[in-house]
């Protein structure tokens, strides 16, 4: 694994283009909130501020106006008096003009314009009859400024202008909006650098996992994706490594087999080989010639018969439904016993056979082959006058075959592998006996694609006992 994390490490760490888009639209989509919290934080506090202080300002010209339209004229004397009277009024800057634009009072010292005009444009827009307000905020400091005419018997006497400039709520908002814009910026960078982390995470796995379907792709099921977590990139990086997994066992088994069956049939090819060769070369007499071609022919034989047997694995796919069929069980049972008697005969092995009126619902050569396969093996696998027990029947709700014999029997640790191909206990008596240990492989197929279980197992007494159960089949109640 090693050189894996290795070569991981050595791919670019190019982010996904999914990923990229999705990572810079969730800045831009963060960046445009928190954009639009501080435009609003800032316009909400300043309008909070000018109306308040549009409100203050307007009290105090009021107050102001109240006061002065209480004198006997309107003259620089009396205004002055007046204004000065009012206390509690504090203002930067406090103008009191006639109805002509003339200051009869500025609370100003340096550039005061008392007796002078005055053209402020919210003075002349107060002498017109109007309340004028002006706020801004501007250098960290909010200026407001207040007209409003002096109204007597409906007709303007003056003006009340009021200039308030406040440094202290002008540093509040200066702070405040500050304060928001740095947390903002803090929260930007932290989402910026966080998409990256992530972006670079994912584009890590998806580089690793991309590798690994490479190598996959080119033959190499070796190939593990280490990725640690619980996100669904390491679920796809552990559903893949199963996949893996079971690609590169099956390919194994692929290749032992063909290596098997290329050897099984390398063997009797290289007897006919050695055979011919031996005609060829040497001087022999007829009757011997003549045995050399029968053996040459028993060999041809086994090459067929092992042909036919790989042949029959390799088709060996789950069978579909409508390959099935309902077979009766006795007359299977009864047309092996009838075809293997004659071999059995040879041996003085006696077959006992009983089958119940069973049916079964199967690939309809598939029984045949089973109940041929294990009772050959039975016969082949015998000592000369064994015996031979077939058992055909319903239990509850299985149905039971049985094929036992009193012969040789199967060891202990040879048990668990007897089922695979090309897999014999003694390669000697099974080749004597013409086998290439794919006659039990192929009726464990058979038995699984019809839904059914086997099992081989020591007799007591000697020789051994295979035991097959077919799983109860309600449709074929139905078929009947
Ligand atoms: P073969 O074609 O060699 O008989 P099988 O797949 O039918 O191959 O059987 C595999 C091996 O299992 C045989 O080579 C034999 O050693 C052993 N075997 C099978 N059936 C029996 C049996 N009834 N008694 C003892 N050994 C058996």
């Amino acid at each position: 694994m090693g050189t894996i994390s290795k070569r991981n490490a050595r791919l670019p760490l190019r982010p996904s283009s999914t990923q990229l888009k999705s990572a810079i639209t969730y800045i831009l989509l963060t960046a445009s909130v928190l954009l639009f919290l501080n435009y609003y934080t800032s316009n909400t506090l300043r309008n909070m501020i000018f109306s308040a202080q549009q409100r203050s300002m307007e009290d105090k010209a009021q107050l102001m106006a109240t006061a002065l339209l209480q004198t006997q004229e309107l003259s620089e004397l009396p205004v002055s008096q007046t204004v000065n009277s009012l206390e509690d009024v504090h203002t930067t800057r406090t103008v009191v003009t006639d109805g002509t634009a003339v200051a009869l009072y500025d609370s100003l010292e340096a550039g005061n314009a008392t007796g002078k005009m005055i053209f402020f444009p919210e003075i002349l827009h107060a002498l017109q009859g109007n309340q004028v307000f002006f706020c801004q905020y501007e250098d960290e400091a909010i200026e407001s400024r207040v007209a409003i005419p002096l109204m007597r018997g409906g007709e303007i006497h003056g003006v009340i202008y009021l200039m308030e400039y406040d440094r202290d709520q002008g540093a509040l908002i200066a702070a405040l909006e500050r304060n928001v814009l740095s947390i903002s910026i803090a929260l930007e960078i932290a989402i910026v650098l966080m998409s990256v982390f992530f972006s670079m995470a994912f584009s890590r796995k998806m580089q690793r996992i991309l590798h690994s379907v490479r190598s996959m792709r080119d033959g190499d099921y070796a190939n593990q994706i280490e990725i640690k977590g619980r996100d669904e990139l390491s679920r796809l990086s552990r559903e893949f490594n199963d996949l893996a997994e079971r690609l590169d066992a099956s390919e194994q088994r692929r290749r032992q087999f063909v290596s098997d069956a290329s050897h099984e049939l390398k063997t009797p090819l290289a007897s006919i080989k050695l055979l011919s060769d031996s005609i060829l070369q040497n001087e022999m007499d007829v009757q011997t010639q003549r045995e050399f071609i029968g053996d040459i022919g028993r060999e041809a034989d086994r090459l067929g018969r092992l042909t036919q047997k790989l042949l029959t694995l390799t088709k060996l796919d789950s069978a579909l439904e409508e390959e099935r069929e309902v077979l009766e069980g006795a007359a299977v049972v009864n047309k092996v016993v009838r075809m293997l008697k004659p071999l059995a005969q040879l041996r003085s092995i006696t077959i006992e056979h009983s089958a119940q009126e069973v049916k079964l619902r199967m690939v309809e050569d598939d029984l045949y082959q089973i109940v041929f396969n294990l009772t050959e093996n039975a016969i082949k696998y015998n000592l000369d006058q064994g015996w031979v027990g077939i058992t055909l029947a319903r239990e509850k709700d299985q149905i039971i075959l049985k094929v036992e014999d009193s012969g040789v029997g199967i060891p202990e640790e040879a048990l668990g592998h007897i089922f695979d191909r090309f897999y014999r206990v003694d390669k000697a008596r099974s080749r004597a006996a013409g086998g290439a240990g794919l006659g039990l492989s192929i009726v464990y197929d058979m038995v699984k694609r019809n839904y059914g279980e086997i099992h081989a197992a020591k007799r007591d007494g000697g020789g051994s006992v295979f035991t097959v159960t077919f799983p109860p089949f309600e449709e074929q109640e139905v078929a009947e």
